[in-house]
């Protein structure tokens, strides 16, 4: 078991972290930029170090900082949260460098996963389902170029290789348009992530986000924790995630989810990780690994009940998974809206101080967040004030926790994006479900 564990992140990941490691007996320490000294985690922290001014640059992406914390405070691990580092195999190695326990798999691993055309190859290699699309980065022969997206058909999709974040894309409508399309992501790709390298894909029209959560442990066996869908999404950035997903065939998710799990074992991976799909006419499409705890993982602990911020701490502490996959039981519906500081309309974010905030509760009601009434909420960092998760025993009450939820949450002093969730918890296709990528953009474009 670890002993102290050395959170690098901020916001409500730290918190989850914290709160899993007091669970776990071991001890815990936050680092916190100068804008985040009044932080909820700050506050009960047993250690905290500061690690720099505001700008991320200077303190949650400063690794010399964050080795230096760690080593000052005598921590065995730390645990990277999502965003930031998490990604960073660089910053991986340089941790076990550093004689310490990095939570998440190797920097091999994230190596491989970080480069999608890598990460692609590889779950082809393991029998996961891919977009069609160009099987390495594409190279200087055009007339190569347009007969591999002619081959593919119109419209296809120019993505970075070294891409996140929803940046480095690039859709192409025809031939006439291709080449040039192909150069602007380049350079745009080499200026943003250091690697101009870029592939092509189908672009599928109207598909669904559908991801698999996976565990695995240091001595090779890895299970799958059922499916999220995370369709709700604006400018590819989530907003509401569900767990299971509206309507897909079990069987056909079964097997994805074997292949995944088992695509883990093949690579070595170990602790926790998500597979993200696209899902079209009843078929899945890998686009990418994410190699970290996601936002969006407590859907997936509801309907499982299973921890997984524990389960990444006892993974890296050395322990084997407890369950074989047919242990993996799930029950009900589990549904999370994203809560940020935002315009509901026009999606400005809104940091300043929250004046006054009360959370929901009841049974089937979970709130993850760092707020408090009074808190200062910094301009220099992502706007969310956290998440609302419901349970129910089905789809229906779920929702229904939801609303009620919806309408007990108070923040004032700031805007958020309640009245959006409130809208859209309304709308006749959400609460049909299974509506696709697409859909929020259009919707809000309609309004
Ligand atoms: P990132 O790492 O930047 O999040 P992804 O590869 O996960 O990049 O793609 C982000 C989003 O872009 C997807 O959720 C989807 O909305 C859209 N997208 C990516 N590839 C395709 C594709 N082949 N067809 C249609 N949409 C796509």
């Amino acid at each position: 078991m670890l002993k102290k564990v050395l959170i690098a992140n901020r916001g409500e990941i730290a918190l989850r972290v914290q709160r899993a490691c007091r669970r776990l007996g071991i001890a815990s320490v936050v680092v916190f930029s100068e804008a985040d000294r009044d932080a909820l985690y700050v506050r009960h922290a047993d250690e905290a170090y500061c690690l720099g001014p505001a700008p991320a640059a200077r303190s949650y992406l400063d690794q010399s900082a964050i080795l230096d914390a760690a080593a000052l405070c005598g921590a065995d691990a730390i645990h990277p949260g999502y965003g930031f580092l998490s990604e960073n195999a660089g910053f991986a190695e340089r941790v076990v460098q550093s004689g310490l326990v990095f939570i998440g798999p190797s920097s091999a691993a994230m190596r491989t996963m970080g480069d999608k055309v890598a990460a692609k190859q590889a779950m082809l290699d393991a029998g996961v389902p891919c977009v069609p699309g160009s099987p390495q980065a594409l190279g200087d022969d055009a007339d190569k170029t347009r007969a591999l997206a002619a081959a593919i058909g119109y419209p296809v999709i120019i993505k970075a290789a070294g891409g996140g974040g929803g940046r480095g894309m690039r859709v192409v409508d025809s031939e006439a348009a291709l080449l040039q399309a192909i150069a602007m992501t380049q350079a745009e790709a080499g200026a943003a992530f250091g690697n101009a390298a870029v592939y092509m894909e189908k672009y599928l029209l109207a598909p669904r986000h559908i991801e698999i959560q996976v565990l695995a442990d240091t001595q090779g066996h890895a299970v799958w924790l059922g499916e999220r869908d995370c369709s709700m999404q604006r400018r590819h950035q989530k907003v509401i995630e569900e767990s299971p997903a509206p309507g897909v065939d079990a069987a056909a998710l079964a097997q994805v989810g074997e292949r995944c799990a088992r695509a883990c074992e093949r690579l070595g991976y170990v602790g926790a990780g998500t597979f993200e799909f696209l899902f079209e006419n009843g078929e899945f499409y890998f686009i990418e690994m994410n190699t970290r705890v996601q936002v969006e993982h407590p859907v997936t602990e509801w309907v499982t009940g299973i921890d997984i911020v524990e389960m990444q701490l006892r993974i890296a502490g050395g322990e084997p998974l407890p369950w074989a996959q047919a242990d993996i039981v799930r029950r009900g519906h589990a549904i999370e809206c994203r809560i940020n500081a935002e315009h509901p309309q026009t999606f400005q974010p809104s940091p300043g101080r929250l004046r006054e905030w009360i959370a929901p509760g009841g049974p089937g009601v979970r709130v993850d967040s760092h707020m408090y009434s009074g808190y200062e909420i910094p301009p220099f960092y992502d706007s969310l004030l956290g998440k609302l998760i419901t349970h129910g025993n089905t789809r229906e009450d779920a929702l229904a926790r939801m609303r009620v939820a919806l309408g007990e949450l108070v923040a004032r002093g700031i805007e958020t994006n309640v009245p959006l969730h409130c809208a859209l918890l309304d709308d006749a296709a959400f609460i049909q479900g299974g509506t696709g990528i697409h859909y929020l953009e259009q919707w809000l474009a309609a309004r």
